[in-house]
């Protein structure tokens, strides 16, 4: 991605080409109000997207999860490491059409304001009056229950709460997001006459319909696995509760699990994997290096230790890290960070 175009309190910003490209594209009839409008409707709404993921960094950041921001086509997108917990993500996507309904109640309260004292329909009442528009569009748009779109998450999150199986609630997700999806492609296209939305909404339907496929499929491969026992179905929450991100819940079963007693060395090794990840992602440092020592051989087992003891500054575990085996599974950058550090206070 290359280097971040600027900084905003720590937040790495990328933009892209295609940002500008795009915008110009939707507000080409905006130049027809004169020059100076359509640049300053450009960047207002750059600048409306711009805030919208800003909503979601900052939210992202005060949880410690380090985001960054890409401006790119007509929106953006913040990526940041995986929440907490799900009140954390819940209130992280939120945070995104938040901003922007706050925006747009500042900007209309400034516009009663002027339109008070003025009462014309100047050049910056008609600006201000499409960029209030503009942010509700934005909000309400992301809002909706079509994933990838924030509405989309926020109906996860809220289903993965009250849905028992949480593989039940992204079947349900990707259902809302299939119908929904393909029926405002229609209202988008017949409605506004905008095939770019009616296009982007069909493509987002089609995604939550082959998320469905997946779903679907993940479902039967547990099931063929182990048809009724009770450490298959254990197994099986694990591995969903860890792919949601459900980091506490995941430890749960896998805790549940191992006190079975058929497991297979196979879904030993896949435990002990899904708990040193886990507990690394809730921050219990010395507990996934613990849980990563079990599973010999393997890369990326090693390179949990690695970052928790890097986390964990200690230079003299370090050092007795770099002599074991699993030290060999690094790539060399990884081996010449630890060994730095490992040096630091010898
Ligand atoms: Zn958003």
């Amino acid at each position: 991605m290359g280097q971040p175009l600027f900084s905003v309190f720590g937040i790495p910003v990328h933009v892209s080409i295609w940002h500008l490209l795009t915008l110009l594209f939707f507000f080409q009839t905006s130049f027809q109000n004169g020059v100076e409008f359509g640049l300053a409707m450009l960047f207002a709404a750059s600048a409306s997207v711009f805030l919208h993921e800003m909503g979601h960094a900052l939210t992202s950041r005060h949880f410690g999860l380090q985001p960054t921001v890409v401006l790119t086509g007509f929106g953006g997108f913040t990526s940041h490491q995986p929440a907490r917990r799900p009140r954390d993500e819940f209130l992280v996507v939120a945070a995104g059409p938040t901003m922007n309904f706050v925006l747009a109640g500042c900007l209309f309260g400034l516009h009663a304001a002027f339109a008070g004292e003025e009462g014309d329909t100047g050049f910056a009442q008609v600006l201000m009056s499409q960029i209030i528009f503009l942010n509700i569009f934005w909000g309400v748009y992301n809002l909706l229950p079509i994933m990838p779109l924030d509405g989309g998450q926020l109906l996860r999150v809220t289903l993965r709460r009250f849905v028992k199986k949480s593989l039940n609630a992204d079947r349900w997700t990707h259902r809302v997001g299939l119908v929904l999806g393909a029926v405002m492609a229609v209202f988008f296209a017949v409605q506004f006459h905008s095939v770019f939305g009616a296009v982007l909404l069909g493509l987002a339907a089609f995604e939550n319909y082959r998320a469905l496929q997946n779903v679907n499929n993940m479902d039967a491969d547990y099931r063929a696995d182990r048809p009724h026992e009770r450490v298959g179905e254990l197994l099986r929450q694990a591995r969903t509760a860890f792919e949601a991100r459900d980091f506490e819940a995941a430890m749960r079963f896998c805790h549940q699990a191992r006190a079975e007693p058929e497991l297979s060395p196979a879904e030993i090794r896949h435990t002990w994997h899904i708990l040193a990840i886990s507990a690394a992602s809730v921050g219990d440092l010395d507990d996934a290096i613990r849980f990563a020592e079990r599973v010999p051989n393997s890369p990326e087992m090693a390179q949990v230790q690695a970052s928790c003891l890097l986390s964990l500054g200690d230079s003299a575990r370090i050092r007795t890290f770099l002599r074991s085996p699993a030290a060999l599974q690094l790539t060399p950058e990884r081996l010449d960070e630890l060994r730095a550090v490992s040096r630091s206070d010898a």
